[in-house]
């Protein structure tokens, strides 16, 4: 999978996929990350990819002319299954939906700053808008990189244990269960004896049971999905 992430601040992208599982799933060809700065294609002098916004009003806009030709460009090169504007008002992201795009093949993430980009840009180039959360960042970046990393992780092989992307939360509405590792007692709290005892089905049972319960006290909304 090919993800091109379009930022008129590159920086910001420059951690989360140097280490760790994003690192590695790069280093093992099965992912790719390549971040654009948005700057690279403006035709302005001065590299400016922002204007005042028409009618007035605080705060600049992104223009189009640059995060046109910068998609142009990069739809020259492959086909792309999504370009996705990331925006407060998009679509909520979930699990659903980092399964689903972790199915494709390349995706184009833009990154918005400001007051965000050019009315037209969502009109005319835009596949899909997705929104983390109910709450404003100062730019798409971070909210991109979030997507990414739920996206990669999915992908085959990038996580050592296959089977522990499907055993994560939310996946089949469940809450993960709780997790222990050594010392089996710390300060005098222990761990359940269950999961010392070897008796893999039944530990298996008592997770699933634990999930149950968790997602019930946590998260009654999930657990009515889960339960229909
Ligand atoms: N004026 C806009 C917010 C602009 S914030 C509004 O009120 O809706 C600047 C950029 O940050 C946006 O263009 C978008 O790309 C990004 N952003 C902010 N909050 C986000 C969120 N919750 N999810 C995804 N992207 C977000």
């Amino acid at each position: 999978m090919r993800i091109d992430i379009i930022s008129v601040v590159p920086e910001l992208l420059e951690g989360p996929f140097s280490a760790s599982i994003l690192q590695r799933a790069q280093e093992k060809g099965l992912a790719e990350v390549i971040v654009h700065n948005l700057r690279d294609y403006s035709i302005q002098k001065q590299k400016s990819v922002d204007d005042y916004a028409f009618g007035g009003g605080a705060g600049m806009v992104l223009s189009i002319e640059p995060i046109d030709r910068c998609i142009k460009a990069l739809k020259a090169e492959r086909n792309y299954d999504e370009v996705i504007y990331m925006s407060p008002d998009g679509d909520q992201f979930s699990q659903a939906m980092a399964n689903n795009l972790s199915l494709k093949q390349n995706l184009i993430l833009l990154a918005g700053h400001y007051k965000g980009v050019d009315e037209r840009v969502r009109e005319h180039l835009i596949t899909k808008e997705i929104s983390i959360g109910d709450y404003v960042l100062s730019g798409g970046e971070l909210a991109a990189a979030v997507i990414a990393d739920a996206v990669i992780r999915l992908i085959p092989g990038v996580l050592n244990d296959e089977t522990s992307a499907l055993s994560d939360s939310f996946q089949d509405h469940l809450l993960a269960p709780p997790v222990y590792t050594r010392p089996a007692e710390y300060n005098g709290w222990e761990v359940p004896d269950l999961l010392r005892s070897g008796n893999l089905k039944a530990i298996d049972i008592w997770r699933h049971e634990q999930s149950i319960e968790r997602t019930k006290n946590k998260r009654p909304d999930l657990y009515k999905k889960y339960s229909n």
